[in-house]
């Protein structure tokens, strides 16, 4: 069935050390080959939000490449920031599953905050995610993991799903869940953001080559 590979999509605006942790961790905790990082081009989530992206997709992967550069287990995947239009997990999880890359059998993992989690019932196709993945729920501070605070749907769907050790994600390709600790980091890119806006310091919440590249490009002008 072959060892799973972690999958980790998000809008890094901007990628910042609770990302890098939570792939980190997973890829240990989890026993992931690699993890392939897929920064969303437009997310349609946050488009119905009305809170697109603060920065172009093409900086945004620019950062998760700086951010990631040296992880020998970790790898950039363009796809979505390359694309026109929406940017929807599924689809690209059919892809993946199409291409030579990984088939129809490697388990591949979907890497998820707790927040992320709770919010899946909203995403295009979501059902369908299980067949085509396991999800691999990290906690995040201010986000618990109960089936009383997730959605009546999605709360079912875990209860069938959940199993307790990681290594039930090498016995199928997909449709297992399955939560880990990682070291609580409470770091968000809205709080990045804020800082930037205010000319407040980011030194430590993210990598410095990226603060570097913020400022070098101008991202996040102050107020
Ligand atoms: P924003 O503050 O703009 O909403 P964010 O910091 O939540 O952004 P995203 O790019 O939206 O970052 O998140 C990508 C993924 O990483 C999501 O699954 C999210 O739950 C997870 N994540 C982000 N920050 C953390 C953190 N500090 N701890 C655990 N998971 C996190």
């Amino acid at each position: 069935m072959g060892t799973p590979l972690g999958i980790f999509g998000g809008t890094f605006d901007p990628v910042h050390f609770g990302h890098l942790r939570l792939a980190e961790e997973a890829a240990e905790s989890l026993g992931l080959e690699r993890v392939r990082w897929i920064p969303a081009g437009q997310p349609t989530h946050r488009r119905l939000e009305n809170k697109p992206p603060r920065v172009a997709a093409a900086h945004r992967l620019e950062m998760v490449r700086l951010a990631i550069a040296g992880n020998a287990r970790f790898e950039l995947d363009p796809a979505q920031t390359e694309a026109d239009g929406p940017s929807y997990t599924v689809p690209t999880l059919e892809r993946l599953r199409l291409s030579s890359e990984c088939g129809a059998q490697q388990p591949l993992v979907l890497l998820v905050g707790a927040d992320a989690f709770a919010g899946l019932p909203t995403w295009h196709r979501w059902e369908s995610l299980f067949d085509l993945a396991h999800i691999a729920v990290a906690h995040r501070p201010g986000f618990p993991i109960e089936t009383g605070s997730l959605p009546p749907a999605l709360a079912a769907i875990y209860q069938q799903r959940h199993c307790d050790s990681p290594s039930a994600l090498e016995g199928a390709p997909g449709g297992r869940i399955v939560t880990f600790a990682m070291t609580q980091l409470d770091i968000s890119a809205t709080q990045i953001r804020r800082l930037l806006a205010n000319q407040g310091s980011p030194r430590y919440l993210l990598p410095d080559a990226v603060i570097a590249y913020i400022e070098n490009q101008h991202l996040y002008p102050e107020k």
